[in-house]
């Protein structure tokens, strides 16, 4: 008997029927959330698993191309490039090389294909042979020398066509000197997603196989962020916004929820997250081993990076999170 004076909410006449679940379901994936992670290779005709997280390659220049078809066919509107070049060398200096291979990348994309947003990664460690994401004086990252070489390699990918660039370096006033160069290259209409709160992290490690950009020797904690500070994450977001960042960026997302729900509450900021390497790698291996259902998880791991406040992602479970989007339209 129903009790018209009861002192309970009964929260479950919403859960009941599955029409009512989808109506009242606060947070939707949907494909414009999806940034797609590509590795760039020297050569023809590669296509190279990496070990550590199945499902992702590296690929030549045409291939890549292919690869890009695939991924606008399936909805997703960017991709974002990492380069592994022929050559390394301490300065990094194939970064900024007009044929260098993120820029031979992104004419080979931009003229078969005109409706994918090309977004580039902005560091050194992929180009120096000592694996550091800056210039070094001895066995310590300059900052000032570094961010000058960023800002020539950011124009160098803009000169080659991409449509964002986004600095992953953490060195600091690296906003201020792309945004300068490419204003000063009359690049007025290209934004800049900053790599904002990017953490010194032990989830980037499945990355660096992909990347081939392992450091020779140290660490990146002089530059990346100590994992136990989020007070700290919000001076740098604010920095980079005053700088000129355009989009800002955390770095992990799932185990940073708390740090994406502040950035985007205090900033108001169009808000990226990158949902890395290694938490891919563990829904991958754990699904694999049919110790969880990966694509419920991924969609789970993905719809709690949106709840935390990203507005976007970037995440190699892309292609399936758009799969998976297009059968449940
Ligand atoms: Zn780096």
């Amino acid at each position: 008997m129903q009790n018209s004076n009861y002192n309970f909410k009964r929260f479950r006449r919403l859960r009941y029927n599955p029409i009512i679940r989808d109506m009242v379901r606060e947070t939707v994936l949907t494909k414009n959330d999806l940034i797609y992670p590509l590795f760039v290779v020297p050569g023809s005709n590669i296509k190279n698993p990496v070990k550590s997280m199945p499902g992702v390659f590296q690929h030549s220049v045409e291939k890549l191309v292919e690869e890009c078809k695939e991924v606008r066919d399936l909805g997703i509107p960017a991709v974002i490039l990492f380069g592994i070049p022929e050559h390394k060398d301490e300065q990094g200096s194939e970064a900024y090389d007009p044929n260098g291979i993120v820029q031979k990348a992104i004419r080979a994309i931009k003229k078969e294909i005109n409706d994918l947003l090309v977004i580039t990664d902005v560091c050194l460690c992929e180009y120096t042979s000592h694996g550091h994401c800056g210039i070094l004086t001895g066995e310590e990252i300059l900052n000032d020398e570094t961010i000058s070489v960023l800002a020539k390699e950011a124009v160098s990918h803009v000169e080659a066509g991409a449509d964002i660039v986004a600095p992953s370096d953490m060195m600091d006033g690296r906003v201020l000197a792309i945004r300068k160069a490419l204003d000063y290259k009359g690049y007025l209409k290209i934004p800049i997603m900053s790599y904002a709160a990017k953490y010194s992290s032990g989830y980037y490690g499945p990355f660096r196989d992909a990347a081939d950009s392992a450091p020779a020797f140290g660490d990146r904690k002089s530059h990346q962020m100590d994992i136990g500070n989020i007070n700290e994450a919000l001076r740098e977001v604010e920095a980079d916004i005053e700088e000129g960042a355009d989009i800002v960026m955390v770095k992990p997302a799932g185990p940073y929820l708390d740090v994406i729900r502040k950035v985007k509450d205090k900033f108001n900021m169009p808000t990226a997250a990158y949902q890395v390497s290694g938490e891919y790698a563990m829904i991958k291996a754990a699904g694999q081993n049919g110790w969880i259902d990966e694509e419920r998880v991924m969609i789970e791991s993905l719809t709690a990076i949106k709840r935390a406040g990203a507005d976007m992602f970037l995440t190699y479970f892309a292609k399936d999170a758009a799969r998976w989007i297009n059968k449940n339209e």
